[in-house]
């Protein structure tokens, strides 16, 4: 009887607007967790005993993530489905005619819906339908995004730390029903923050992983005595991975083109130019496009289709990207940064084996130790709203491709979506 209520009401939730903002709850919580920078390589390291325990007894897979293999591109792709070149978060450097420049520490901009309003995060769904939602961080999170929040959300503040996102993902699950989140995310930047600043194979990100893994132990430790553990699902996933990047892979683009011909949108590893008025832009775009060691360079018309990337007006018009292990820089920049440059890079091409990302699922609706093949981070988001029971949005992703993962009485065709 249970069942056959909860199927009709997804039903009544899944056609009539009406009862979209009536309050339920969801069969089962869904936890979402970000470790930032964590390579799918590094669950081989053994330092992080809690994670490889949950993929004992649930599904572990290497995700690849989206081009370009950055965090905020990557992070709103999980939530919404959508390549980067169709959410519009296109870069963690941006520039958009209207809404001028987007920088990862510009609040305002971060803060500011109207870049993030070309996708619909499952926050906004999941609200849409009823269901609370909780982000201890997330990209965009920070966002009204066609007027809506996470019922529940934080500002970003790196200082808060590892423990404390914990507890408060915690306090938010003993909520009393009507007000609990059914959906939550988690955001863990330790790893990838050491990644950066001494490269993937330094004892600091050793250390990160242990650190991180110890507020996972604290998290399972929390859910095991709320008895909440084998009764929500939980998913905990990598954005993109790491390579290691010395100081001397650097191509220094003034020494290609003169940067004062050009709007600089943003260098690194995938660097952005475009056109400014009275300078030949065709001319610096055929010379950029030769052949160069250690770069490729195209029009944003000619990226190669498998990156799936170049037709959001936000993409500059010119784009250089790093070969894996390289960086695009100035000779001003390496002088006025000395001893601060980052030895670790991702941004790259997806492809590469050093940005595949951690994806590890545990809980009622996962099969247990179970190796999934490789699957592109855009599958995450129909897992997730199948998970939850709310319609999907259009977009990138493929349910059928994970649903593999699932145990039968999970799976679409069981007719129990949000049940498991
Ligand atoms: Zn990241």
């Amino acid at each position: 009887m249970k069942i056959l209520f909860r199927l009709l009401c997804c039903l009544a939730l899944a056609f009539s607007a009406g009862c979209a903002t009536a309050p339920r709850t969801a069969a089962r919580p869904l936890l979402l967790v970000s470790i930032d920078g964590y390579r799918a390589d590094y669950l081989e390291r053994g330092l992080s005993p809690t994670l490889a325990a949950l993929a004992r007894s649930g599904v572990r897979a290497a995700m690849q993530p989206s081009f370009p293999s950055l965090t905020f591109p990557n992070h709103y792709t999980l939530v919404t489905g959508l390549r980067p070149d169709h959410h519009g978060i296109v870069n963690n450097t941006m520039y958009d005619a209207q809404l001028g420049k987007f920088s990862l520490g510009n609040r305002k901009a971060v803060s500011d819906g109207r870049w993030w309003a070309q996708g619909t995060p499952l926050w906004e769904t999941a609200d849409r339908q009823g269901l609370r939602t909780a982000t201890m961080f997330w990209p965009g999170s920070e966002a009204d995004i066609h007027g809506r929040h996470p019922d529940y959300w934080k500002p970003y503040d790196g200082t808060v730390t590892p423990d404390q996102r914990v507890d408060q993902v915690l306090a938010w699950l003993d909520l009393p029903p009507d007000r609990r989140p059914a959906f939550l995310t988690l955001y863990f930047d330790a790893v990838d923050h050491a990644g950066h600043s001494y490269g993937p194979d330094a004892p600091q990100v050793d250390a990160a992983l242990r650190e991180t893994d110890l507020a996972l132990a604290r998290l399972v430790q929390g859910l095991e005595a709320r008895g909440l553990f084998d009764h929500m699902n939980l998913i905990v996933l990598a954005d993109h991975g790491m390579a290691a990047v010395p100081l001397e892979h650097s191509v220094l683009i003034e020494r290609q083109i003169d940067l004062d011909q050009v709007q600089v949108v943003s260098l690194g590893v995938l660097a952005g130019f475009n056109p400014r008025p009275d300078h030949d832009f065709a001319a610096i775009e055929a010379k950029l496009e030769r052949p160069h060691p250690h770069m490729h360079c195209w029009d944003r018309t000619r990226v190669p289709a498998r990156l799936a990337y170049g037709r959001n007006p936000r993409v500059p018009q010119l784009l250089c990207l790093a070969d894996v292990g390289w960086r695009i820089t100035t000779a001003d920049y390496l002088a006025s940064h000395q001893g601060h440059v980052s030895l670790g890079e991702h941004g790259y091409d997806n492809a590469s084996p050093l940005m595949q990302a951690l994806f590890v699922a545990h809980g009622p609706a996962f099969r247990s130790g179970v190796t999934a093949a490789s699957f592109p981070n855009v599958d995450v988001y129909p897992l997730m709203t199948h998970l939850l029971g709310v319609p999907a949005q259009p977009g990138d992703g493929d349910y059928h491709a994970v649903e593999d993962m699932l145990v039968p009485a999970a799976r679409r065709d069981a007719g129990t979506a949000g049940a498991q």
